[in-house]
């Protein structure tokens, strides 16, 4: 289903087109408005906006990291000095948990907000989610941009049944006598209830539940992962993706399973890059590399060539859905990337390799690098837990090490530990001990 038919199927020249148009409106509101851009994209060399060109020259103007914004936060201006709309037009104010301590601060105007619960809806809606069935979610949204989402619910039309996040007797209380269609939660916390249910005997895989939509955190795309979460639910997973200083849930998966499509389309603009050397790569089919994002119509605190840290894999063949454009699925985060002796390895696809061996293993792991820093030296050591019941077993270990060393190009040492040795999560999975 498409929440909006015209727009999720627009030709995707079409789209970019309009795109253009809204891309030169916002560099001309940058130069106008933010303090920020005007001095960071006049010191690279463009001193207005006509200088910065069309969306297709978007790849000669400087990208944006997060500690630049964080680092002209001052307590007179705890935003940042890319704020670009007077305190009279802001109406929402959400803060990411900053690891220093101090959060970041994420602005909207009524109009940003607006735009961030349509795109949000659209990609909701693709999972195949539909107006009046009943949905129970686990986000305990409080400060942070989740709570917009949220907000896309009802903008499909369905009925809401909030639960909150760590109370899993109420979560599964509400399946039972609300008998909701539909959950959203985080993959780890998917999987968690997987095995908290099976241990006190509730039929999830009877239950109610026909889809599980799944966002927060890569892996509800890797198709072993998956496959473990669709078997013990017996429900269609599908994934949806935002980043906070952005947009939520700017990308949504639809029934084919086969990549996110951009929901906040029109509202964002996407490239790929190279995260070793920032260049601009081509956004093609099969293409990899870390995600970029700019604003297009924000008017709060716009960002331009925003870098995601999110590694990406591109899809642009058509999808029998029909929605256009191109499709991304989240291979893991540029920060938990790690480069045994040339090669880039990401201990999301780590876990998508171990959890093709279930149910011999129970899907959980931790790598553990020997070294500080992202460059390290072979073998690389794997913590894999095994299923409930199992007990170590040499040949097993040595498959799944050559297993990674054939899909992965890595060495890597295996280590099996007995089933509930390794912390689970119900919100977001650490699958590095730094
Ligand atoms: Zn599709």
């Amino acid at each position: 289903m498409m929440l909006d038919p015209e727009v999720d199927s627009r030709p995707w020249e079409e789209q970019l087109a309009l795109d253009d148009a809204s891309y030169r409106a916002q560099l001309a509101y940058l130069f106008e408005r933010s303090a920020f851009y005007r001095e960071k994209l006049t010191v690279a060399g463009f001193p207005s906006a006509e200088a910065a060109g069309r969306l297709t020259d978007i790849a000669q103007l400087p990208l944006t990291e997060k500690q630049e914004l964080r680092a002209t936060c001052t307590p007179a201006n705890p935003i940042g000095t890319h704020l670009c709309a007077a305190p009279s037009e802001i109406v929402r104010i959400y803060s990411t948990s900053g690891t220093t301590g101090t959060p970041s601060y994420i602005p909207l105007t009524a109009t940003d907000l607006e735009d961030w619960v349509t795109g949000s809806a659209r990609s909701y809606a693709a999972s195949g989610i539909a107006a009046g069935q009943r949905i129970v979610t686990t986000y305990n949204a409080g400060p942070f941009v989740a709570g917009a989402a949220l907000a896309s619910f009802d903008r499909i039309g369905l009925c809401h049944i909030p639960v909150g996040t760590g109370n899993t007797e109420r979560l599964i209380t509400a399946i039972e006598l609300l008998k909701p269609e539909a959950t959203a939660l985080t993959p780890s916390y998917a999987a968690h209830l997987v095995e908290r249910t099976s241990e006190r005997g509730f039929d999830l895989r009877g239950s109610s539940v026909e889809r599980v939509l799944v966002a927060g955190e890569p892996g509800g795309g890797e198709p072993s992962f998956r496959a473990q979460l669709e078997e013990g639910w017996g429900a269609h997973v599908t994934e949806a993706m935002g980043i906070g200083d952005i947009g939520i849930s700017l990308w949504g998966e639809c029934e084919e399973q086969d990549g996110m499509h951009l929901g906040a389309r029109g509202f964002v603009h996407a490239e790929l890059i190279d995260p070793e050397t920032g260049n601009e790569l081509e956004l093609e089919d099969g293409g990899s590399g870390e995600l970029v994002l700019t604003h297009l119509r924000s008017q709060a605190a716009p960002l331009l060539r925003f870098r995601t840290r999110d590694h990406v894999a591109v899809r642009t063949s058509p999808c029998p859905c029909g929605r256009t454009g191109p499709r991304v699925r989240c291979i893991g985060r540029t920060d938990d990337m790690l480069i045994v002796r040339g090669v880039n390895v990401f201990p999301s696809a780590v876990r998508e390799v171990v959890s093709a061996f279930a149910p011999q293993v129970s899907g959980h792991i931790l790598v553990k690098p020997r070294s500080a820093g992202v460059k390290q030296e072979p073998p690389l050591p794997v913590v894999v837990e095994l299923a409930r019941g199992a007990t170590e077993d040499a040949a097993l270990a040595e498959a799944i090490r050559e297993k990674l060393r054939s899909v992965l190009v890595v060495q890597a040492r295996v280590d099996l530990v007995p089933w509930g040795s390794l912390r689970r999560s119900e919100y977001k999975s650490t699958l590095v001990e730094r």
